[in-house]
């Protein structure tokens, strides 16, 4: 029973760790990409420890092809679409992958 509320806390510790981790590599991209850089790769292993899955408002910062961190304005580039279906793409400046993010039908 104990075990299980600890590991209950010990997640959430990690999670909370992560958002910060991630805030902190947003606000030092611009500044120093490398530092940035290295928040993320801490925040990836913390997720590998403990199992845990990034939350989704995060992994839209993640190329879907190489795995970076891209922020919008700094190292992507975010467009509207402009056919039938409203989209958004999201492109990676580090490998030029292209998503597309489907607004409404
Ligand atoms: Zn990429």
């Amino acid at each position: 029973m104990t075990i299980l509320i600890l590991k209950k806390n010990i997640r959430k510790l990690a999670l909370e760790r992560i958002d910060l981790l991630i805030k902190y590599a947003m606000f030092n991209v611009k500044l120093d990409p490398k530092l940035a850089e290295q928040y993320i790769v801490r925040a990836r292993k913390i997720c590998m420890r403990y199992r845990i899955k990034i939350p989704y408002e995060i992994t839209i910062f993640f190329c879907k092809k190489c795995k970076c961190f891209m922020i919008p304005c700094v190292n992507s580039k975010i467009r509207i679409g402009g056919s039938k279906l409203k989209s958004i793409r999201i492109t990676c400046n580090f490998c030029g992958h292209i998503y597309h993010k489907i607004i409404s039908k």
